[in-house]
């Protein structure tokens, strides 16, 4: 089953972008999921295809018209399509690694990119778009945003990865982050891999390697620690 991408922008030139190189372009090429861009622009109306005007009760800036962004969206993605619906947005809910996977078991997203001050609300409740930050920024538009919302999915889509198990040990997966990574050569600058890594012994690595992650979880992100999920084990 591929992965249907619909974005919806004012900068169709931005995408695919990086997602059309490295893992995300060959998954792309193949099949694994497929990215349909919409230029918003296209279903503007008048003969100036105008996209933004001035905000109600004044102050800086331009809404973008919820009519033009109505119809793009209908284009797009007409009543019966049953992807999950998206709008990139500094006000929206977190974007999670649990969420990449949801989206990426949903089997397709509808993504809108915002743009100016920001989108007229009442299409935000008309089209039902879920609102998603990527972050507490604000970047220019929602094209970087939803380059970095379909990375996060699409490489967890089968196939993608060279090797499923990687996906499994990465950081947020098990609620930790991950446990630091070493290559040859064995001493670089006069620092050395630790002596368990190259001892052979699979059970001590694998303890080694959770412990670290545990480590390196409570001093950096202890907020990850407080969320109960299944039985992980708890750092003092
Ligand atoms: N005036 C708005 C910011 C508009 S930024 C506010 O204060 O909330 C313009 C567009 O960039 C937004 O419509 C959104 O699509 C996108 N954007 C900005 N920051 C984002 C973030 N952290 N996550 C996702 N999208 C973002």
């Amino acid at each position: 089953m591929t992965f249907a991408a619909s974005v919806l922008t004012l900068y169709p030139d931005m995408f695919p972008g990086p997602l059309g190189l490295s893992l995300a372009g060959a998954a792309l090429e193949a099949g694994t999921w497929s990215l349909d861009v919409t230029n918003i622009r296209d279903h503007a109306s008048d003969r100036h295809h105008t996209v933004d005007d001035t905000p109600a009760g004044g102050g800086p800036g331009m809404v973008m018209k919820p009519d033009v962004l109505a119809a793009a969206i209908d284009a797009a993605a007409p009543a019966d399509d049953e992807r999950p619906r998206f709008l990139m947005s500094p006000r929206g809910r977190r974007f999670d690694q649990a969420m990449a996977r949801n989206v990426a078991e949903a089997g397709g997203a509808v993504i809108v990119c915002g743009r100016f001050e920001g989108i007229d609300e009442r299409v935000i409740e008309a089209r039902k778009l879920e609102e998603i930050s990527i972050g507490d920024y604000v970047l220019s538009g929602g094209e970087p945003a939803a380059i970095v919302f379909l990375d996060a999915i699409v490489r967890l889509l089968p196939g993608v990865m060279g090797c499923n198990l990687s996906g499994i040990e990465e950081s947020f997966e098990n609620g930790l982050l991950e446990h630091p990574h070493y290559t040859r050569p064995r001493d670089f600058e006069g620092l050395t891999i630790p002596d368990v890594l190259l001892s052979g012994d699979h059970a001590a690595i694998a303890r080694w390697r959770h412990q670290r992650a545990e480590q390196l979880t409570a001093e950096r992100r202890p907020d990850l620690l407080t969320v109960d999920r299944n039985e992980k084990t708890t750092v003092n």
